[in-house]
C-alpha cells in the first residue's frame, strides 16, 4: 500500500513539552525525564482521515519535525520550517511566558510558510487546576487568526487533547 507523507513541525520555547507530545502521539509514552532535543528529530506516523477518497485510497503519514525553538536559533528553525504545510506551536500554561511567546512563534512560521495551517497547543493541563486553565483558554485563544485551525489545551502526560491536535492538522493537509 503506498503512503502520501506531509511535513509538520512542533515549534515553541525550550521545556514546553514538544518532545513530549510528540513521544505520546507516536509511542503513546510519557517520560517525567527531559530529553534534550538537539537541533531537530523525525518522527513518522500513519494516521487515518475521513476523507480517504481524497487520497485515491492511500495512507497519511505525519512526518513530524521536533524542532528546538529558543531565539538565538531562530534563523536556523525557519530553515527547519521549509516544505511544511502545518505546524503545532506549544505553550507551558505553568510559564506564562512561554504563553506570551506563541504569537510570536506562530508569525515566524507563517513568515515562511504563509499558506500552512496551525494548532496551538497549550501543554501541561495536567499542573493546574481547571478553573485556572478556563481563564488560560480565555487570555490565549488564537482561533479567530488566519490560519489558525485550533487552540487546544493539551497534556502529553495524561494524553488529554494529543491526538486531537495531531488529527485536527491532519485532516486539513490534504
Ligand atoms: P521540549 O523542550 O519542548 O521538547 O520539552 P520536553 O518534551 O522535553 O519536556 C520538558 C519537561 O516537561 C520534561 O521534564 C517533561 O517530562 C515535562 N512535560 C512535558 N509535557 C508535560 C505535560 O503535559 N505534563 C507534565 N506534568 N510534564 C510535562
Ligand atoms: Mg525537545
Amino acid at each position: 500500500m503506498s503512503t502520501i507523507s506531509r511535513k509538520i513541525c512542533l515549534f515553541g520555547d525550550f521545556g514546553v513539552g514538544k518532545t513530549s507530545l510528540i513521544r505520546q502521539f507516536v509511542e503513546s509514552n510519557f517520560s517525567d525525564e527531559y530529553l534534550s532535543t538537539v537541533g531537530v528529530k523525525l518522527s513518522r506516523k500513519l494516521v487515518g482521515v475521513p476523507q480517504k477518497d481524497l487520497l485515491d485510497g492511500q495512507d497519511l503519514q505525519l512526518i513530524i519535525w521536533d524542532i528546538e525553538g529558543s531565539n538565538k536559533f531562530k534563523a536556523v528553525a525557519q530553515n527547519y520550517f521549509q516544505g511544511s504545510k502545518g505546524a503545532v506551536i506549544v505553550g507551558d500554561v505553568t510559564q506564562p511566558e512561554t504563553l506570551n511567546h506563541i504569537q510570536e512563534h506562530i508569525q515566524t512560521f507563517l513568515a515562511v510558510n504563509p499558506k500552512s495551517y496551525i494548532v496551538v497547543a497549550l501543554n501541561k493541563s495536567d499542573m493546574i487546576a481547571a478553573e485556572y486553565l478556563e481563564n488560560i483558554r480565555k487570555m490565549y485563544n488564537f482561533t479567530t487568526q488566519n490560519n489558525i485551525l485550533d487552540t487546544y489545551i493539551t497534556s502529553a502526560k495524561t494524553g488529554n487533547n494529543v491526538d486531537e491536535i495531531f488529527h485536527t492538522l491532519a485532516n486539513r493537509l490534504i
